[in-house]
């Protein structure tokens, strides 16, 4: 046919061999030829390539050539048909050379790859993924997924499936143990559908990378944020994610959730006295100790200092108390199993849902309401969230903001009350300086109230020197031209020890006031000499080498320090109040008190008897050998003034005796 291939008309050509045409552009014109003549003489279909090298470019010409017949059956020519292939071909090349780079990029990959059937055969396997599986890939191309990996692979396998079925790709973590060695890897696997033109999946491509490293690397991200790096606890955060889960569960089975705060008793003076990495062994201690009785989904957590968190799961408030008492007394055992410790002791403080609240915070905030009442009872108490607590908390706030603001010279006073001998003479030894505050606002406010939320904010120390220097100031003023001297005992608080310089407020209050160290005595809590501070001890010293007397107060109620106490250089103990109010009915009371002043006396100090209300108290305890005393019997706290009138009559009956 005529086309414009051979670069010539159809007339031109015709009656023409293919090399008697002249055009140079065309090549393969001899084999073409040849492959012409082949055909006419077997009659079989051939085929040739021309090529024309056109001012365009190289053009190929693909060349089917059949033979034609006549009605004998013997070859009578041959039918040419030419079509030109020079785009085919090149995309064919393009698609082969895409292809190879494919394949030498997969052959090559660290990447594990692989094609699988929608059936789950596998159709290509790289070497990475085939060193893996342990096999060579021709091994494994062909055979269905499952087949002989033990299951290795089975969760990969299924997800293969899955994808095919669906038709969209999905990622997997898969953790591959290598059998030989027990070691894991974390493989992340992206498969993808393959479709053909009618949108039928037909294959699955899968693409795995190790990210063991990663993952690891994640994992212990993530471990770190959640725990406590000092103790290796659980931290707060974890408390914040696990807490709710807990309360819905509690709630569901009809239950509670106790959170049970705990503080260790004493840790601040364990940590000063015995160091820091003692306090951090310690705590590593505990929280390896709480670790033991809690479950990996409810751990124990650390929130911070020596303060830790459990979540139990309760019947009842008795049950959750039954956990404090079991924690004590594995507490109390570390320093049976471990002589570097000592005795541990702790406080609770234990909220519960859905009475106290359901959500984290309301809970934590009502178990250290909790905690605070219990490690202000004592040491080794466990206290539930009442609503009265955070009243108090809320009083306790508001006490606090009015003593950062007090002045005390407008708002507070020292009350006097004598102490006496309780012998015949009846004469008086001294007086007790009690503060007694008034507020604009709050009106009266008792020393037990505010003394503690001084000692809590600070407040003390400021307080405090006030006080030694009014007490200091009536000292000298009483006994100004006095035969007898008479002592003005002054409260201190153990915190004024360790937020101050004790001597040096009492040295301060004498200079100012020109007042005789004889004259004064100070009255220091049983608690303060248990703690074996150093600071403390030379305080005392110091303030001994003065002149000032020491007294211990409300003895019998602390922690019988027995030890220290033989070691100090004490002038009194007063016997707390508590321990005189049933004393004459109570042959129990009776035993103690006698005990008391037994002790005192072998020890050879004297004692105050405090809090005497009635006859008979003064009569037993005389009965007991007991010198001094103190209380409403004899006289009530009062006013400076009112004592000096007190005191100025009480001497004018025993002259006028
Ligand atoms: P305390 O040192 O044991 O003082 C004795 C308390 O017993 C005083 O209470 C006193 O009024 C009271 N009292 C005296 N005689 C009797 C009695 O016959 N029966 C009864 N039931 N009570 C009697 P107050 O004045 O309310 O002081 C309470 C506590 O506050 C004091 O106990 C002391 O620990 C503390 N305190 C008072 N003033 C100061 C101070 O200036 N500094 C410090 N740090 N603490 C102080
Ligand atoms: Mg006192
Ligand atoms: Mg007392």
């Amino acid at each position: 046919n005529h086309r414009s291939a051979t670069g010539s008309g159809t007339q031109e050509t015709l009656g023409l061999r293919p090399t008697e045409m002249d055009r140079p552009s065309m090549r393969g014109v001899h084999e073409f030829e040849a492959r012409l003549m082949e055909v006419l003489r077997t009659g079989e279909p051939g085929e040739a390539i021309l090529t024309f090298d056109l001012p365009g470019g190289r053009r190929t010409h693909s060349l089917l050539i059949r033979a034609e017949h006549d009605a004998e059956g013997a070859v009578s020519g041959a039918l040419v048909i030419g079509r030109d292939v020079t785009d085919l071909i090149a995309a064919q090349e393009a698609i082969a050379r895409r292809e190879r780079e494919f394949r030498t990029l997969a052959e090559n990959a660290k990447e594990f790859i692989g094609r699988w059937s929608p059936d789950g055969v596998r159709l290509y396997v790289n070497p990475a993924l085939a060193a893996l599986m342990g096999r060579a890939p021709d091994e494994l191309i062909g055979q269905p997924s499952r087949g002989g990996m033990g299951g290795l692979f089975s969760d990969v396998t299924g997800a293969i499936a899955l994808c095919a079925e669906e038709a969209r790709p999905r990622t997997i973590l898969h953790t591959y143990s290598n059998p030989d060695d027990g070691s894991t890897r974390v493989h992340e696997i992206q498969l993808v559908p393959e479709f053909d033109e009618c949108g039928t999946v037909i294959s699955v491509l899968g693409v795995g990378r190790d990210v063991t490293t990663v993952t690891r690397q994640r994992e212990e991200l993530e471990h770190a944020s959640r725990t406590d790096s000092l103790t290796g606890a659980a931290n707060r955060r974890v408390l914040y994610e696990v807490l709710p889960d807990a309360v819905v569960a509690a709630e569901q089975a009809g239950r509670h959730v106790a959170l049970i705060l705990t503080d260790l008793d004493g840790f601040k003076h364990l940590n000063d006295l015995y160091g820091h990495t003692f306090g951090d062994r310690l705590l590593r201690a505990v929280a390896h100790a709480l670790a033991a009785c809690t479950t990996p989904d409810r751990p124990a957590i650390r929130l911070g200092g020596d303060e830790f968190v459990l979540i139990a799961e309760v019947d009842s408030p008795t049950d959750a108390a039954l956990v404090a008492h079991g924690i004590q007394v594995m507490l109390g055992q570390l320093g049976r199993d471990d002589e570097r410790f000592p005795p541990v002791d702790a406080c609770f403080g234990i909220s519960m849902s859905p009475h106290d609240g359901s959500e984290p915070d309301t809970l934590l905030a009502a178990a250290d309401l909790a905690l605070h009442a219990a490690k202000r009872k004592g040491r080794s108490r466990v206290e539930f969230y009442r609503a009265e607590l955070r009243a108090a908390a809320e009083r306790r706030s508001t006490i606090e903001d009015a003593l950062r603001n007090t002045v005390p010279d407008l708002e507070m006073e020292l009350f006097l009350q004598p102490i006496c001998e309780l012998g015949p003479s009846g004469a008086v030894w001294g007086v007790e300086a009690l503060l007694r505050w008034r507020h604009p606002v709050l009106g009266q406010v008792s020393p037990n109230e505010f003394i503690p939320v001084a000692e809590q904010c600070g407040q003390i120390v400021r307080l405090g020197r006030w006080v030694l220097t009014q007490a200091a100031a009536i000292a000298t003023e009483l006994n100004c031209g006095r035969a007898s001297p008479l002592r003005v005992c002054v409260n201190v608080s153990t915190r004024q020890f360790t937020l101050d310089d004790v001597a040096d407020a009492v040295v301060d209050a004498l200079r100012s006031t020109g007042c005789d160290p004889r004259w004064i005595q100070l009255e220091l809590t049983e608690s303060l000499l248990l703690e074996e501070i150093p600071l403390v001890h030379d305080a005392i010293d110091r303030l001994r080498a003065l002149g000032v007397g020491i007294a211990i107060d409300d003895f019998g109620t602390g922690y019988s320090a027995l030890h220290y106490l033989t070691k100090l250089p004490i002038d009194h103990m007063k016997i707390d109040k508590s321990f005189l109010r049933d004393v004459e009915v109570d042959a129990h009371q009776q035993e103690i008190v006698r005990a008391l002043v037994a002790l005192a006396s072998a020890i050879d100090v004297d004692v105050v008897a405090e809090g005497i209300e009635t006859e008979g108290q003064a009569v037993f305890l005389r009965g007991m050998g007991c010198e001094l005393g103190q209380g409403f019997l004899l006289a009530v706290p009062m006013p400076r003034d009112q004592l000096v009138a007190w005191l100025a009559q009480r001497e004018h009956s025993a002259r006028s005796i």
